[in-house]
C-alpha cells in the first residue's frame, strides 16, 4: 500500500538519497579528520625518532663503557634500559614525556635499548631497508614511526593515540549527530513539499470522483495556475465543460425524441378511445382510421431520422465516396423539388456551373433536398429561390436563398440543433420534425465540409454547402 503511494514513494527516495549523501559525506569528514590527526603523531614521532637515530649515532662515537649498540658482537645491553646520551633522554623519561616512548634493535633483531616509558610487547618490525625511510604503523591505541639506519640497526619511536581516538570518536558522534538532526529537517522538508505537490492531486482525483458520481457541474479549483499540475487541471476542467455539455444536450435531446414521440402515440390513443366509446359509422371509423395513419407516418418519419442520426453519430452510417458534379446533383434535386415550389407559385432562379467534389452523393442529394425542401417551405407565396453551384479552390461550393420569413439573430446559432422550429406551432402540423438541418450538419460534418446560415428577418435567408475537391 505504502509502496503504490505517490508521497512516500518520493519520500523514501528522498530519504535515502539523503542518507546516502549524508554516510558519504560524514564518512569523508571522518577520514579527513582521522588522516589530519595521524598526520600530526606521526610528524611527531617522526622528530622523536630522528633524535633517538642522532643519539644511536653519537652513541657509537662516544662508545658508553657498557656497550653502545652499534658495536656488533657486543652481548645484548639488558632490557628496560636506555641506551640514549642524557641530553636526549627527556624526549622519553617517565617525567618529561610520559606518553613517548622508543625501542632501538640490532641489525640481527636484538632489542639493543629501550625507554622505560615503552610497553612490554613491541614486536621487532621485519624486513626494514635504510632506503623505505620512515614506516609508520598503528596497534590498538599506539602509533609506531621506524626507521632503519644505514648500519642496519632499526629505531622506533611511539606513543599511545588514546586521547586522538578518543577526540575522533567524539567527532564521529557529532557527525551523528549533525547527520540524524539534518535528516530530520530535510524529511520533514520533503514531507511539506511532497504534500504540497500532492495536494491538488488530491483536488483533482476529488473532483474527478464527485463527477464521476453524477455531478457533471463541478470543477477543479486551479490556484497555481502556471504550474503542470494547475495546466492538467485546466485541460481537465475544459474536458468536464466539454462532457457537461454534451450530457446537457444529450438529455435535451432524449426529453426532446421522447416529446415528440408522445405526441402523435397520444393522438392515436384519444382518436381511438372516442371512437370506441360509441357504435360509430364507416365514415367516422374511416376518418379514425386515416388520423391513426397520418400519426404512424408521422413516428415513422421521426423514428427515421432519429435512427438515422444515431448510426452518424456513431459514424456507423458507411460513406460511399466518389467523385462528383455537385452541379448535376442540385439539378436532379431540382428536378425533383421543382413541383413543389410551383404550388406555392415560387420562382426558382439557377445558376449552376460545374463543381466537382468527393462524397457519397446520395447523402449530398439528401442535404441538398433538405436545403431546397426547407427554402420552399419557408418562403412566402410567389417568393423566390436563388439556387448556384460553382467552383471554388479547395472544392465545391452550393448557395441556396430565399426571400422567405428569415430566421431571427437569436435563433441562428440554434438552426442546426435537434428538434429546433423556429415556429414550433405552425410546423407541428405539417409533418416537419426539427430534425432535417441537423441530420445535414452531421452528414456535411462526416464529408469534412461546411454548412452555414445567414438571414435577414423578414427578407429570406442563405444557406450555404462547402464540399471539399478531395
Ligand atoms: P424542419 O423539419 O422543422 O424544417 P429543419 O431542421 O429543416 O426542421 O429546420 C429547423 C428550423 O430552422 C425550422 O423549423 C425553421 O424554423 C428554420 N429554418 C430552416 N430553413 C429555413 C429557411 N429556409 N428559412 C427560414 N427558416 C428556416
Amino acid at each position: 500500500m505504502i509502496f503504490r503511494s505517490i508521497r512516500w514513494r518520493l519520500q523514501i527516495w528522498h530519504g535515502l538519497m539523503m542518507v546516502g549523501v549524508l554516510i558519504g559525506f560524514g564518512v569523508t569528514a571522518y577520514q579527513l579528520e582521522r588522516a589530519t590527526r595521524m598526520h600530526q603523531v606521526d610528524q611527531e614521532l617522526e622528530v622523536r625518532q630522528k633524535n633517538l637515530r642522532q643519539s644511536l649515532r653519537e652513541g657509537s662515537r662516544e662508545g658508553p663503557p657498557d656497550g653502545p649498540p652499534g658495536r656488533r658482537g657486543d652481548a645484548p645491553p639488558p632490557r628496560h634500559e636506555l641506551h640514549l646520551p642524557p641530553h636526549l633522554s627527556r624526549y622519553f623519561s617517565k617525567e618529561n614525556s610520559p606518553a613517548y616512548y622508543g625501542v632501538t634493535w640490532t641489525r640481527d633483531g636484538q632489542e639493543s635499548g629501550r625507554s622505560d616509558t615503552a610497553p612490554p610487547d613491541v614486536p621487532t618490525p621485519d624486513g626494514v631497508r635504510p632506503e623505505a625511510g620512515t614506516i609508520t604503523r598503528t596497534r590498538g591505541t599506539v602509533r609506531e614511526a621506524y626507521s632503519a639506519t644505514p648500519p642496519g640497526e632499526v629505531v622506533l619511536a611511539g606513543r599511545s593515540i588514546a586521547p586522538e581516538l578518543a577526540a575522533l570518536r567524539g567527532f564521529a558522534l557529532g557527525l551523528l549527530a549533525v547527520g540524524g538532526g539534518v535528516l530530520v529537517i530535510g524529511l520533514a522538508g520533503g514531507w511539506f513539499l511532497v504534500s504540497r505537490v500532492i495536494r491538488p492531486i488530491d483536488a483533482i482525483s476529488d473532483t474527478a470522483a464527485r463527477i464521476a458520481a453524477g455531478n457533471l457541474s463541478e470543477r477543479i479549483r486551479t490556484e497555481e495556475a502556471d504550474s503542470e499540475l494547475g495546466r492538467l487541471a485546466a485541460v481537465l476542467n475544459r474536458t468536464f465543460a466539454r462532457l457537461d455539455d454534451a450530457f446537457a444536450r444529450q438529455r435535451q435531446f432524449t426529453a426532446d425524441a421522447s416529446h415528440e414521440l408522445r405526441t402523435p402515440v397520444s393522438v392515436i390513443l384519444s382518436q381511438t378511445q372516442a371512437t370506441l366509446a360509441r357504435p360509430r359509422s364507416p365514415e367516422e371509423y374511416r376518418a379514425t382510421l386515416e388520423a391513426c395513419q397520418r400519426s404512424a407516418q408521422r413516428m415513422r418519419r421521426l423514428i427515421t431520422s432519429l435512427l438515422e442520426l444515431a448510426r452518424l453519430d456513431a459514424g456507423q452510417d458507411p460513406m460511399d465516396r466518389q467523385k462528383f458534379d455537385l452541379s448535376k446533383i442540385v439539378a436532379d434535386a431540382l428536378e425533383l423539388v421543382g413541383p413543389l415550389g410551383e404550388e406555392r407559385s415560387v420562382r426558382w432562379t439557377t445558376e449552376l456551373s460545374a463543381a466537382p467534389c468527393t462524397g457519397d452523393a446520395e447523402k449530398i442529394t439528401q442535404v441538398v433536398t433538405n436545403l431546397l425542401t426547407n427554402a420552399i417551405h419557408h418562403n412566402r407565396d410567389q417568393g423566390e429561390v436563388r439556387v448556384t453551384v460553382r467552383a471554388e479552390e479547395g472544392g465545391a461550393v452550393l448557395t441556396v436563398a430565399d426571400t422567405g420569413v428569415g430566421i431571427a439573430e437569436a435563433d441562428l446559432p440554434h438552426v442546426f440543433r435537434r428538434f429546433f422550429r423556429a415556429d414550433k406551432a405552425r410546423s407541428h402540423g405539417d409533418g416537419r420534425t426539427g430534425l432535417g438541418l441537423a441530420i445535414c450538419q452531421a452528414i456535411v460534418d462526416a464529408h469534412q465540409g461546411r454548412l452555414s446560415v445567414t438571414s435577414r428577418p423578414g427578407a429570406g435567408s442563405t444557406f450555404t454547402l462547402r464540399l471539399p475537391a478531395a
